[in-house]
């Protein structure tokens, strides 16, 4: 596939297949175009194809990139993907419309605090440490139900579950286990699946895949 649309036409034909079988529907899950490292002409491209919604993991690279973009397209939606951190939580909360990657408590204040400056609440998915990694962020398993519980009382809208699995080993169960564990503790989004297992992660549930390569090809 050769440019940008023709692959986001392969990619949400691909979410399609599976649905199918898993009995669920396309529109269920949000395709994260991930544009992280790509320049705002290879984005365009996407967002000319009715592409609305992107992702970045870093919030300098989006300041720096969406502001001219959004205000051609001004109903696009872009989502933090990264680790954050808490010094950088006024400008995520000003900036994005979704952030994936809360993991700690003290990211709950600050994030707290900025929603209450900015008057806005910006839905966050609580990222889980599914493969109990210590190089990984993300909240243990087994603190996970007082966790939610913080992020509750600190009034932080709770859009999902999010999970980077461990690399280099099937992903399947640890999307099965991020989809358990959403529903033991009454969470409903679940932000799971790259470029390489999204299919996957759409079969066992995913209702936000974040998809960067397959859209854009590799990052320099
Ligand atoms: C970069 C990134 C992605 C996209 O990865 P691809 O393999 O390029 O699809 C998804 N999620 C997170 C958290 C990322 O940092």
């Amino acid at each position: 596939m050769e440019n940008a649309a023709s692959r986001l036409a392969e990619v949400e034909a691909n979410i399609a297949r599976v649905c199918k079988p898993a009995r669920r529907e396309p529109r269920e899950i949000t395709l994260i175009a991930v544009s992280k490292t790509h320049p705002s002409d290879k984005i365009l491209p996407l967002l000319e194809a009715g592409h609305r919604v992107f992702g970045e993991n870093r919030v300098q690279e989006a300041q720096e990139k969406w502001p001219a973009l959004t205000e051609r397209f001004p109903d696009t939606e872009l989502h933090l993907i990264g680790q954050l951190q808490s010094n950088k939580a006024d400008d995520a909360v000003a900036m994005f419309d979704c952030i994936h990657a809360l993991d700690r408590m003290s990211l709950v204040k600050a994030l707290a605090k900025a929603m209450d400056k900015a008057g806005k609440r910006v839905p966050c998915f609580v990222q889980v440490n599914i493969g109990d990694e210590d190089q990984k962020g993300g909240c243990p398993i087994n603190e996970l139900p007082d966790f939610l519980a913080k992020v509750r009382d600190a009034d932080i809208p709770i859009a999902g579950l999010m999970c980077l699995p461990p690399a280099d080993i099937e992903p399947a169960p640890f999307f099965a286990l991020l989809a358990k564990l959403a529903q033991d503790n009454g969470v409903e989004g679940l932000s799971m699946g790259m470029s390489g297992d999204y299919e996957t992660a759409v079969q066992l549930g995913a209702t936000h895949v974040r998809v960067g390569t397959a859209l854009f090809g590799a990052r320099g």
